[in-house]
């Protein structure tokens, strides 16, 4: 079968590997020059890696990716970087039991009880159990409202901002099952990892067009029509890895309801700040501070370069100010100049000082970054098969309960092309 995808991000060119593998021919279409997707990075002349434009790592427990890490030859490095949390303007380390027991912002009574909900969280199996209450209710009451109100209240409203009361205890349950303390990071970065897996699908005979918009898939007869710019191709089967939304928009004959259906999903966006730095930002060696204070008015600072060595950036210090927010956030409209102005106060409290170091900022957009999951979210997934029989659906609002990330994109990937198979 001749068979497309939307999408050269992880799912898509997952998909189109494990498709190849079973025989099939594959075209994929990219609106972007490059592929990666919301892994997608950029390098300056004198780095010998590339950066993500949004932070990124994989954990240990990251299985899909790391396979196909080993079958196109990328190795991913791990790493214990420092984890940190900002609380009443102190530091804070909080990243193992040994630091939960000593974290001094609660009551050593319910340091003990958080140690004990988080080691029930790992432990169970069944999450579909949880997924019928909020993350907001249940958390409260396990652990008690002053320790919920300072550690996770403030990191799920920076997260999910108006909806971070309604977001299932299921996805809270999956962060604390995968994640780990080790954190891996691909040789070269994630666009390294992105274009070899782009290179072997190539290899193998696929096309992969770039700067290339979808604008319409339509169901013909048995074939498939894609649009893109002003040519048309013909498809026996098509698997599109945009966000729900945006798929109903280039499929206008999918029938009313399931559109209706499409529609009805919800996300978050995000905005994230680069800035390159001649000095280091954060003190011991900090790799990721979450801001549990609310008055900063973004959700992490992650120092880059305290996790992968700043020798691959030329001995530039990285610095990402990442922030999810809803698409109609003025930050979204902001310049870079205008939205460090924002952040300024803030960064020179963290380090006084800093602006004189900065030799370079960035800012990056993603429109839909995140998914809004709620109670019993389960029953609103939608399956791979669409109405439109031979035109597949499969993208990050299908791996819940895992947060989306890049080896949940693989996973999927090679499960929708298994489907097709
Ligand atoms: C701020 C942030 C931090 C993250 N941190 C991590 C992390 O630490 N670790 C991790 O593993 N994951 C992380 N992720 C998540 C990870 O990047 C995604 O889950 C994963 O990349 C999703 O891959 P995908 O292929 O499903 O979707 P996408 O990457 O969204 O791919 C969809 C592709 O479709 C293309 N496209 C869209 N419309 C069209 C069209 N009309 N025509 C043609 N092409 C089109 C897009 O350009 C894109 O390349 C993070 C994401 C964000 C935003």
């Amino acid at each position: 079968m001749h068979i497309a995808i939307v999408g050269a991000g992880f799912t898509g060119l997952s998909a189109g590997f494990a498709l190849q593998k079973q025989g099939h021919m594959v075209t994929i279409f990219e609106q972007e020059t490059i592929p990666g997707g919301l892994a997608i990075g950029f390098q300056q002349p004198k780095w010998d890696w590339s950066l993500e434009k949004h932070y990124h790592h994989i954990f240990t427990s990251d299985t899909a990716i790391r396979a196909l890490s080993e079958e196109i030859g990328v190795p991913f490095h791990f790493m214990r970087p420092n984890t940190s949390s900002l609380i009443d303007d102190e530091i804070i380390q909080l990243d193992s039991p040994v630091k939960l027991l000593q974290f001094h912002a609660i009551p050593f009574i319910d340091r003990v009880r958080m140690g004990a909900v988080l080691a029930y969280l790992k432990y169970i199996a069944n999450w579909q159990k949880l997924e019928q209450f909020t993350a907001h209710d249940w958390l409260q009451k396990a652990v008690g409202k002053v320790p919920y109100g300072t550690l996770w209240e403030p990191l799920l409203k920076a997260k999910f901002g108006s909806y971070y009361k309604d977001i299932s205890l299921a996805w809270f349950w999956a962060r604390i099952k995968a994640r780990t303390t080790q954190l891996g990071y691909p040789e070269g970065g994630f666009q390294h990892f992105s274009q070899k897996l782009a290179d072997t699908v190539n290899q193998a005979g696929g096309i992969i067009h770039y700067n290339s918009i979808v604008t319409k898939i339509e169901k013909l007869n048995s074939s498939i029509h894609i649009t893109h710019g002003s040519k048309t191709e013909l498809f026996d089967r098509v698997i599109v890895t945009v966000p729900n939304g945006l798929f109903a928009r280039m499929t206008p004959t999918l029938p009313r309801e399931y559109i209706k259906k499409l529609t009805s999903f919800k996300g978050i966006g995000a905005v994230n700040m680069v800035l390159e730095l001649d000095a280091p930002f954060l003190k011991d060696d900090v790799y990721w501070l979450n801001m549990c204070d609310r008055e900063y008015p973004f959700l992490a600072v992650v120092e880059h370069t305290n996790f992968i060595p700043k020798e691959h950036y030329n001995g530039t210090h990285i610095l990402y100010v990442g922030n999810y927010l809803s698409h109609d956030h003025p930050y979204f409209r902001m310049n870079k100049e205008d939205l460090l102005k924002e952040y300024h106060p803030y960064l020179e409290k963290l380090h006084p000082g800093y602006s004189k170091h900065v030799l370079k900022t960035h800012i990056f957009h993603a429109p839909f970054a995140q998914p809004i999951v709620t109670k019993n979210f389960s029953q609103n997934i939608l399956p791979f098969e669409t109405p439109l029989v031979g035109i597949y659906l499969a993208n990050m609002q299908q791996v819940y309960p895992w947060d989306r990330g890049t080896n949940f994109a693989v996973e999927l990937g090679q499960r929708v092309a298994g489907q097709i198979v």
